[in-house]
């Protein structure tokens, strides 16, 4: 406890980190966000029609943010629709526009053949932003005030931490959300324990860890299956009912508070999964994974269990920055392949679930040999890069 109470007192790191609350809008107040999401949508889709056409004329001329930022008020003076919202909002709808051509401009070049900037439908434009915490939105007490909308309920279960940068609303399956943005956000760090371990993500269980001999395994919550197999049951139900029915509508709606479900589920699991492996270890070393390659793979069951690490990782490194722990990334080399113990290359295929060396003789499994690998895999590169470092005399 003695060192805890040393490490407060000098100087913690402060980190960005989101804040997110339940709106509780009156009736006639969920009515004015839809209005506002409907004319977001629609000057989004506007500002993308106008790229697209200047482009096709080719004269030359091609529609910039800058330039499209420029006629806003022009346009509300022309369109009164837009007068009523918000100006930094509508601001923030073409910034939106720029990032999405951005994007594409940028894969484009990597060689990748990404899609064009898509216009959005009403069941795909989700928020609306005030990019300045203060300029048409700030947070008093349980209230949301937004300018030209009102003083919203806010369901404040925690309370806001840091300096408020950011304002985003948007509507989710079960109502509306307000997430705000802070930075300067001060940490809380975890005792040290002087260990640190390798994990593999595995396909069956959902980790597992290497520690010696006796690597730790994290199963996959058991709910897991249930819920995918409801999901699967209200896809089904969705695509059985006629497009444009009442009946459709009502079943897409459950599928999406379906959708909510499963993935608050997983997300509470994968806090509490990294919070328990922050306790209980300084340094975790895991693959350097090519995420966004994985995700394309063709089997519905891996991309998913893909698409959950990918944010398992993201967690992980968060939680270590506030705890002031460390998440480090080793490449992904043979790490299946090799013997952890005498470093023999040992090729098999996915469905082969245990390690045996012919050299040595170790017979393992499949994912705590991985593990293992990772940790020193991990380790090596510490040592390298601790005596690359210049010493300082
Ligand atoms: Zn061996």
């Amino acid at each position: 406890m003695d060192s805890m109470e040393n490490m407060e007192s000098v100087e913690l790191p402060r980190l960005a980190k989101t804040f997110k609350y339940r709106l509780v809008p009156t009736p006639e107040q969920a009515q004015a966000l839809e209005l506002v999401l409907s004319r977001c949508r629609m000057l989004y889709n506007c500002a993308l029609e106008q790229r697209k056409t200047w482009w096709e004329r080719g004269q030359g001329k091609r529609a910039t943010y800058y330039q499209q930022k420029g006629e806003l008020p022009e346009l509300k003076t022309a369109c009164s629709d837009y007068a009523e919202v918000n100006a930094q909002v509508l601001q923030d709808v073409i910034l939106r526009v720029e990032r999405a051509f951005q994007a594409f401009f940028r894969r484009a070049q990597h060689g990748e053949t990404p899609d064009y900037p898509r216009f959005q439908g009403t069941g795909r434009y989700h928020s609306f932003t005030y990019p300045q915490y203060g300029g048409g939105a700030v947070l008093d007490g349980g209230v949301l005030s937004l300018s030209k909308i009102g003083r919203i309920c806010v369901r404040l279960h925690r309370p806001l931490e840091g300096i408020p940068k950011t304002v985003m609303i948007s509507r989710q399956a079960d109502g509306w959300y307000v997430c705000i943005s802070c930075a300067k956000v001060a940490t809380a760090p975890l005792p040290r324990t002087g260990r640190e371990t390798g994990i593999d993500l595995g396909l069956k269980v959902f980790l597992i860890t290497a520690d010696g001999q006796a690597g730790e395994v994290i199963e996959n919550p058991r709910h897991y299956r249930k819920a995918e197999q409801q999901l699967a049951k209200a896809q089904r139900r969705v695509s059985r009912r006629k497009q444009g029915s009442h009946r459709r509508r009502k079943a897409v709606a459950l599928l999406k508070r379906q959708h909510q479900r499963v993935q608050r589920q997983r997300r509470d699991f994968h806090h509490k999964t990294a919070l328990a492996l922050l306790r209980h270890y300084d340094v975790i070393f895991l693959e350097d994974l090519q995420v966004r390659n994985l995700v394309r793979n063709p089997y519905l069951a891996k991309s998913i269990s893909d698409a959950s690490w990918a944010q398992f990782r993201t967690i992980l490194a968060f939680k270590a920055a506030c705890a002031g722990k460390r998440v480090s990334a080793v490449p992904a080399h043979y790490t299946s392949q090799e013997c952890s113990d005498c470093g023999e290359l040992v090729p098999k295929s996915l469905s082969v679930r245990t390690h045996i060396c012919p050299s040595c003789g170790l017979v393992l499994d499949r994912d705590e040999n991985a593990a293992l690998n990772i940790l020193r895999a991990g380790q090596a590169r510490q040592a390298r890069t601790w005596a690359e470092t210049p010493c300082v005399a």
